[in-house]
């Protein structure tokens, strides 16, 4: 007959000895969810018995996946560096470590030791920026959609600011310069055409309401052939002779040198400021390697003027991001390039990395796997269309069951061709052995 009688009740149920130690707030709920679908199932005739035993066992797996991080890591094999959807820039242990001095203690995040008094969270990292872009104060924000957001609504509300049609771009997660604009209170003043825009082409937009020319990167895709934009160094030459304002939405700023001529065309954060920068803009966890966060560079009174936009307060970074970015900024002073792991890896050689796909290639043995020299992009909205060599290691077998598998073991691969490729780009050499368990359990599955 009926067996709703024999459910068991929650408050004993719940003191067996498999729950031991949990928390009781959130066992008693699960529990209760499960009585209760078990409650329907023999209403409808789906439960003949109860199973006491199999019902504990499903409250404990219902537990512990609470308890699981929704956040994974993973084995990035794409080959691409500044995956977007992977998290973009890495940030490397040590420094993670140096940064945690300031973020698990008190700090004098905004507290100035030789007043006593107030002091400003935005001064810690400013120094060192200073010393490092060569200009003459800085700002750093949420993250650079922020930066153009800010910028835009400090210098540019109910004014006008030259864009050319080339530069209209959206960057992804529905970030559209135009969208932007409109809601930063700024007018988009669209000039020249989508391929062709000239210095004569600004200059004739440029009115009694021109507030700021503004250059965008395109960051995810490039225009070639019959095709034609303006330098910033001449925007910004035109711009003060105007009395405006010139502003770079850099995106994804880099210092130094870019290897496999990746910055052919595409100038330095150096090159960028070289003489008088208004404003310049950039992603911290983009090229430059840093935590999510964005940069602003240039003149002392208009980085004052931003600071006193209330806008900033919704803006600003916390101490996390600060101490971080904090120790980015020292390692690249330092030119302790390795603890920049997305320079790291792009400066690996092609031959360092064979190397470690050939030892990767040995332990899971030949007839499974083979070396291939590929191609592979930077991603993360950077260097678009500029492919530079990498090395992947194929296994052998049908590509879309391979990624499957490797993905269900938390390894990201790419298919090119039909086949399945670890590529070696940007995988992390402490994550070599790993991959190899993983790879030999899948080869294994397979028999
Ligand atoms: C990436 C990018 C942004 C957005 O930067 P986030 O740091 O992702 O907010 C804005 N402008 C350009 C040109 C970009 O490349």
């Amino acid at each position: 007959m009926n067996k709703l009688g024999d459910l068991p009740k929650v408050d004993k149920f719940v003191t067996t000895s498999l729950f031991k130690g949990l928390n009781q707030h959130l066992l008693i709920k699960i529990t209760r969810e499960h009585i209760d679908r078990l409650r329907k199932d023999i209403l409808e005739n789906k439960v003949q018995n109860i199973d006491e035993n199999a019902l504990a066992m499903g409250v404990k797996k219902a537990y512990d996946a609470l308890f699981q991080p929704s956040l994974k890591p993973l084995i990035n094999a794409t080959g691409v560096i500044l995956h977007t959807n992977m998290g973009r820039s890495l940030i490397s242990k040590t420094l993670l470590e140096r940064a945690s001095v300031a973020i698990c203690n008190y700090s004098n995040l905004e507290y100035n030791l030789e007043k006593g008094k107030r002091g400003e969270r935005y001064e810690h990292v400013s120094g060192h920026l200073k010393s490092l872009l060569h200009v003459e104060d800085v700002l750093v924000v949420n993250n650079n959609a922020s930066a153009v957001f800010l910028i835009l609504n400090t210098f540019a509300k109910n004014k006008e600011v030259i864009v050319s049609r080339g530069e209209l771009v959206e960057i992804g997660g529905s970030f559209r310069i135009p969208e932007v604009m409109k809601q930063s209170g700024a007018k988009l003043c669209e000039v020249g055409a989508t391929n062709k825009t000239k210095l004569a082409d600004y200059q004739d937009a440029i009115g009694e309401k021109t507030a700021m020319l503004m250059k965008v990167h395109q960051s995810n895709f490039s225009i070639e052939g019959f095709s034609e934009d303006v330098a910033f160094s001449s925007l910004k030459t035109l711009a003060q002779a105007n009395n405006l304002i010139d502003y770079f939405d850099v995106g994804s700023g880099y210092l130094g040198k870019l290897p496999y001529n990746l910055g052919a065309k595409e100038p330095s954060l150096e090159e960028i400021l070289s003489c008088h920068t208004s404003l310049i803009s950039f992603s911290g966890d983009k090229l430059f390697g840093s935590v999510q966060a964005g940069i602003i560079a240039g003149k002392k009174e208009l980085i004052a003027k931003l600071k006193k936009n209330q806008l900033l307060r919704m803006l600003r970074v916390d101490k996390i991001t600060l101490s971080i970015l904090e120790e980015s900024i020292k390692a690249y002073l330092a030119e302790e390039y390795e603890q920049i792991p997305t320079l790291w890896m792009l400066q690996q050689s092609v031959e360092s990395l064979e190397k470690r796909a050939l030892h990767v290639k040995s332990q899971i043995g030949e007839s499974y796997c083979e070396i291939i020299q590929s191609d592979t992009y930077m991603g993360g909205g950077t260097l678009p269309n500029r492919k530079f060599p990498t090395i992947a290691l194929h296994v052998k077998g049908k590509a879309t069951v391979l990624e499957r598998k490797f993905r269900a073991n938390f390894v990201i691969g790419r298919i090119e061709n039909d086949k399945f490729l670890l590529d070696f780009r940007s995988i992390l050499p402490a994550l070599e052995a790993k991959l190899i368990t993983i790879t030999q359990k899948i080869i294994e599955e397979k028999q």
